[in-house]
């Protein structure tokens, strides 16, 4: 009797506690089927159920999530989650980002690999890492309009951020076996924003001298994955590109629904999909469980269970390598038998302890994710100048003549501070624009002094706004414009 008890204890010991979401669509057949799969292969798992998506939405929460069920994220650390449905307009915000930034899980990590010649793919040989920093860039979800005709969403590319998510892909390819790592950015555009993600990964890559690096402009290099995958191994990239990429890379291995993703922070992480909640499959017993069944797989990895991840994931090649496949897989002369969710998940199980023939099996280590953590620095302060301002005006007047604007503000100075470039969307339109150029209602009006090096104050910013307005023109926002340790660290205009 005590030997059992003790037993037990050790048992619930070794239980990890996990939030579980079933989510909208395809979601809860999905869900139900990777956890039975987990159930049969050991998994010690013990399930905090909470409800979130397009029910949660239209009760009112605008994030897609109760306030009580952010108490058992707190409490479990770890969250299983199915995709959801986001209802159109409404104002509600995305769960997925608002899980991402409030959790702090600054890397998402996606694994694509093709299974020729099990899964038909125009890429036989393929196997990526993609990893797609999780918090920055355009999913800051800033955005205003401006004026009548122009909106804006802001870029944030911030140096922790960059630094937290180049280490964590070095550190990544370390434990995992990976050769060679490259980042793609679209810094010959983007020049301080993609340029700073780009000059840190150049910097940290020297730090890991094991690994050949190198750089892609983002365009060019999605062109090369999606066309040579097999020439790349691990890529690192900024939020949105990594989120367009892989979902590419993820079809091109055969299906968007093979491809599982992992969302790793400091103390938190969420393991889902990468595909969304496909509202038609749902109910039918047909989505391929997959893509959720290969991140729980990670989860598995994540909290310390390798030898189950195992497990299940030898079991799930296994059953692929047979021929067992959803209808998206499916192809006449290369699948054996077609089944829904439902039948694939007992195909899997069937197969517990079984291992690939001739797919490559996989080896999960003890302790392994639990290396794989990116750290950061804090900025030192350098000496910061204010050499000018950028004021951005509505202004429709005069046929939208540049020289009348330009007129009009050359008699407003402030300090070192004058007038002496106004742009539309980007271009030079003041002074010595080209007539040719379409303008809009949108209008950044550069005050500095005449080689841009005098410094000011802000209170000759504020006198600058203070007399524009007084004139009637309508102010939409400032931008100060900084030397930091003398470097300039703002763009020129297009044409300056
Ligand atoms: P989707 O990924 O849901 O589906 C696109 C198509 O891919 C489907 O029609 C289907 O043909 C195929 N597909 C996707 N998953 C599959 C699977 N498991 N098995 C077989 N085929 C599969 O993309 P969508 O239709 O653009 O979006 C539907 C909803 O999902 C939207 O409300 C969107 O906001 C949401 N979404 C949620 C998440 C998430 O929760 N993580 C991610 C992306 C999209």
């Amino acid at each position: 009797m005590y030997l059992i008890l003790s037993v037990e204890l050790i048992n619930q010991q070794i239980m990890t506690k996990i939030t579980v979401a079933k989510g909208d669509g395809i979601g809860p057949e999905i869900m139900d089927a990777t956890l039975k799969i987990l159930q049969a292969a050991g998994a010690k798992l013990e399930i905090e159920p909470i409800e979130i998506g397009e029910k949660v939405y239209l009760d009112g929460h605008k994030s897609g999530i109760a306030p009580e069920s952010w108490e058992s994220l707190r409490r479990t650390k770890v969250f299983l989650k199915a995709p959801i449905t986001t209802p159109q307009g409404g104002g509600f915000k995305s769960l997925n980002v608002t899980t991402r930034k409030t959790l702090g899980l600054y890397a998402n990590v996606r694994p694509c690999k093709s299974y020729h010649p099990y899964v038909a793919t125009k890429h036989p040989v393929m196997d990526v890492v993609i990893i797609r920093e999780n918090e920055e860039d355009l999913y800051a979800g800033i955005e205003h309009q401006q004026t009548d005709e122009v909106t804006q969403c802001l870029k944030l590319i911030t140096k922790p951020g960059t630094e937290k998510i180049i280490r964590f892909a070095f550190e990544y390819a370390k434990a995992y076996g990976r050769k060679k790592v490259a980042c793609f950015t679209k810094d010959n555009i983007m020049k301080l924003t993609d340029g700073l993600f780009h000059k840190m990964f150049d910097e940290i890559a020297k730090e890991y001298p094991e690994f050949e690096s190198e750089h892609w402009i983002v365009d060019i290099g999605a062109a090369k994955l999606a066309d040579t995958p097999e020439n790349f191994d691990l890529i690192v990239m900024p939020n949105l590109y990594g989120d367009i990429l892989s979902d590419v890379a993820a079809q091109i291995t055969g299906s968007v629904g093979l491809g599982g993703s992992a969302n790793i922070g400091a103390e938190y992480a969420m393991f889902e999909a990468i595909h969304g909640s496909a509202p038609k499959r749902a109910g039918q017993d047909l989505a391929n469980p997959s893509g959720l069944l290969l991140g729980a797989i990670q989860m598995l990895v994540y909290i310390n269970q390798p030898k189950v991840a195992e497990r299940v994931h030898n079991a799930w090649l296994k059953t692929l390598e047979d021929g067992v496949h959803t209808y998206d897989l499916y192809k006449e002369n290369v699948s054996k038998e077609k089944v829904g969710t439902s039948g694939f998940a007992d195909a899997v199980i069937s197969r517990l302890g079984q291992r690939p023939q001739k797919l490559e099996a996989v080896h999960y280590d003890e302790g392994l994710n639990h290396q794989v953590q990116g750290s950061y620095s804090k900025a030192v302060p350098a000496k910061k100048d204010l050499v000018g301002v950028d004021i951005f005006l509505h202004w429709n007047g005069e046929d939208r003549d540049p020289n009348v604007l330009g007129e009009i503000l050359s008699k407003i100075t402030s300090g070192p501070f004058k007038n002496n470039l106004i742009t539309n969307r980007g271009v030079k339109v003041y002074p010595d624009g080209l007539p040719e150029t379409f303008c809009t209602d949108h209008w950044r009006c550069r005050f500095t002094s005449e080689n841009m090096d005098l410094p000011g104050d802000y209170k000759n910013v504020i006198a600058l706004s203070q007399r524009i307005s007084d004139l009637g023109l309508d102010i939409i926002k400032t931008e100060n414009l900084c030397r930091f340790d003398g470097e300039r660290a703002f763009s020129l205009g297009q044409g300056q």
